[in-house]
Order: C-alpha cells, then sequence, then structure tokens
C-alpha cells in the first residue's frame, strides 16, 4: 500500500510548528515517530496536505525531574527511553513497565509518549486497507453513517489501545497543549471524550508538547498487565494498571487504570476506596477484579471475544494488585 502524496513541514521549535498548525489546520496531520500515523496513512485513513514532522524540535524530548519531586517529559520522548530510564523505573515504574510492553523495541524507538497518548482508537472495521473498507461499507468512523460492531447505532465505539494512558491516568499526569493561542494544561483525564471517532479533547490547530508527572504520585508501587496475540509485538487486547501506596501493612491508597476495552483508558471508580485501609488477600484482590470488569465494555472491535476479554480484565486487575502489593517498594 503506498503513500498518499503531502507536504512535509520541518519545523525547529514549538512556535514554528504551532504557525504551521493554525495556517494549515485541519489539511495537517502530526508526526512524531510515526508509527501509528504511517500505517494508517498507507490505509488511506488519512490523506492529509501536509504533514508535520516534529522530530526537529529538540526542546520537545528528554526527562526531567523538578526540584518539588515531580517530572516533566517532553512529549517527543520515545518510549525507549522511558522503559530505560533509571528515574522513571525508580520512582514511577507503573509508566516504565507499560511502555516496555508496547509493540516491540524497534516500534519503541521510534514511537513517543505523545503519539502513544494521542493514538488513534482502532476497530477491525476502520484499521484496513481502503479497498477492504470499501467493499464492506463505509461506518461511522470514516466516510460513512452506519456502525458494523453495533449495528442501529449512531456511535462509534472504535477502541482506545494505548498502554502508557491507564499508568499516566493512575499517576494522575496532566499534559501541555500549545496552538498558537497560547499555551494549556490539562488534566489527561478530561482528554479524552469516550467517543470512537472523536476520541481526544485537542483542536485542529494544537499540539501535546509535554506531560507532567505529581510528585505526589512518586514511589508508588506499580504494575501493568497487558493480554496481547503475540508477545512479541501486539496492540494490548486488554490492559490493566495498578498504582499503590502501602502503610503498615495496609493499603494507604490506590488506583486502578485499564485500557482496551472502551473508547477511552479509565479509572475504575471506587477501587481506591475498596482497597483503602485493607490488608491485601485474595478475597479483596478478587472483589477489585469484578470492579474493574464492570467498568471495561469490550465490543467486537477487536480480536478475541468480548467476553474473554472482560474476563481478563477481572483476573489481570485481581493478579496486578497481588503482585503490586507484593513487590519491593519503598513504602
Ligand atoms: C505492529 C504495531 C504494533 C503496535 N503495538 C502497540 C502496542 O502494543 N501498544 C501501543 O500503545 N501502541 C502500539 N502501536 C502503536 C504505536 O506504535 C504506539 O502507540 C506509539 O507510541 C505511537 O507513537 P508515535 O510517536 O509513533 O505516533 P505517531 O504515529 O507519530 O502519531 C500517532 C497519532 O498521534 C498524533 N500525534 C503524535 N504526536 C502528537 C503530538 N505531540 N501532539 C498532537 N498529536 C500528536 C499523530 O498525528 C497521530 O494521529 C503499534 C503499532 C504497530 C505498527
Ligand atoms: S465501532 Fe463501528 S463506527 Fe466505529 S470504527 Fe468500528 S465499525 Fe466503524
Amino acid at each position: 500500500m503506498s503513500l498518499p502524496e503531502f507536504k512535509l513541514l520541518r519545523p525547529r521549535g514549538v512556535e514554528e510548528a504551532v504557525r504551521h498548525l493554525s495556517e494549515h489546520a485541519g489539511n495537517l496531520r502530526v508526526l512524531a515517530g510515526g508509527t501509528d500515523l504511517i500505517p494508517s496513512m498507507r490505509q488511506k485513513l488519512f490523506e492529509p496536505e501536509y504533514v508535520l514532522d516534529l522530530r526537529g524540535i529538540a526542546t520537545m524530548g528528554g526527562i526531567r525531574s523538578q526540584s518539588d519531586g515531580s517530572v516533566e517529559i517532553g512529549a517527543l520522548t520515545t518510549l525507549r527511553t522511558i522503559e530505560r530510564s533509571d528515574f522513571l523505573r525508580q520512582h514511577y515504574p507503573v509508566l516504565a513497565e507499560a511502555a516496555a510492553t508496547v509493540a516491540s523495541p524497534v516500534l519503541r524507538n521510534m514511537g513517543t509518549i505523545g503519539g502513544n497518548i494521542c493514538l488513534d482508537t482502532r476497530c477491525l472495521w476502520y484499521n484496513q486497507s481502503l479497498t477492504w473498507r470499501k467493499g464492506c461499507g463505509f461506518c461511522i468512523k470514516k466516510d460513512g453513517d452506519l456502525c458494523h460492531v453495533a449495528p442501529g447505532g449512531t456511535k462509534c465505539w472504535a477502541v482506545f489501545s494505548g498502554d502508557t494512558p491507564p499508568a499516566l491516568l493512575c499517576l494522575d499526569a496532566e499534559i501541555e497543549i500549545a496552538s498558537s493561542s497560547g499555551i494549556r494544561r490539562v488534566s489527561l483525564h478530561d482528554f479524552y471524550t469516550g467517543l470512537g471517532d472523536n476520541y481526544r479533547r485537542l483542536q485542529p490547530d494544537e499540539l501535546v508538547t509535554r506531560v507532567f508527572l505529581p510528585a505526589s504520585f512518586a514511589d508508588y508501587r506499580g504494575v501493568y498487565r497487558k493480554l496481547r496475540v503475540r508477545g512479541s509485538i501486539d496492540y494490548p487486547l486488554a490492559g490493566v494498571a495498578v498504582v499503590m501506596k502501602r502503610s503498615n501493612g495496609h493499603i494507604a491508597e490506590a488506583r486502578i487504570g485499564i485500557t482496551a476495552v472502551n473508547p477511552a483508558p479509565l479509572l475504575v471508580n471506587g477501587a481506591g476506596d475498596l482497597l483503602k485501609g485493607q490488608a491485601m488477600d485474595e478475597a479483596l484482590a478478587e472483589a477489585v477484579g469484578d470492579l474493574a470488569a464492570k467498568t471495561a465494555k469490550p465490543l467486537t472491535t477487536s480480536a478475541l471475544t468480548p467476553e474473554y476479554r472482560r474476563e481478563m480484565i477481572r483476573v489481570f486487575t485481581k493478579r496486578a494488585v497481588l503482585a503490586a502489593a507484593q513487590s519491593p517498594g519503598r513504602n
């Protein structure tokens, strides 16, 4: 499958990038590592006139710890850098662990944290060639008005399949968004809409520039578990991130995030309240697993059955909270 023709723009700074964005908004796609964008362009899911290659913007890379204990990660930082960062492995292990499970080493060398956050939602009826989609009938997410997954409905249920966002939600991460009208900082929690088509709150002239992890979540124990068909290179079909702080043998605080089973990565409501103040045991882990499974709404957007994927959210949540409670941690 060939790439459609486009004009390549290579800004050297954020200011120049946002200028291009405001000039060509709606007719431009941002390229970071390109590991998702380029295959999608080959499938003619996007045929922009301009591609804005961010890779020449040196200020958008790197991990910088701040004096207050928080950390700032440039949106162009590769997943490989995050996976291998001693600082993140020590202080924010859930993020390093989630990054290490993305795709394969080659793709993690190219793929960035910003691209992982902005990753397009996926569906078996959407991530296909133009010929395939034409043959089966276009759908709501692109060029059509019906949904093959939920026929009769008007909503797109394409699934969010990034691995790091559930970990980032657990860590209460914020992102910085730049445009020609300035800079805004939003909670990652508010970035996703829960819709399969318009899945993120990002205007066509906006760019994600940085990710912030607060000091308050530093040194939490962290575990990420993921279901995939091929262990060596595959999107999650269900993913669970857990962060936990312990005190005197009891759980002081915990958060659970899930991915690949809804149109957005989500925190499991009520999980923290259920775990707080408790000593971890099998029954408690099972109860939290049940709660996570109720939050998951998998449909036939992906390989493996929805029933199996929901069940694996339950099982992985149970395993992940048990592992987090037993993992060596500072608290
Ligand atoms: C075979 C294969 C397996 C994969 N497996 C996984 C997996 O297991 N888990 C997983 O999470 N992902 C997986 N991916 C997807 C992808 O490799 C990763 O999500 C990666 O992190 C994407 O980052 P990127 O920099 O390459 O993004 P790009 O492809 O450059 O961009 C992705 C999207 O985000 C937008 N974008 C990128 N950066 C910004 C920014 N700073 N501001 C605004 N918009 C931006 C782009 O316009 C595009 O829409 C897989 C891909 C392939 C091809
Ligand atoms: S969920 Fe429905 S509308 Fe969305 S991509 Fe899949 S088939 Fe298309």
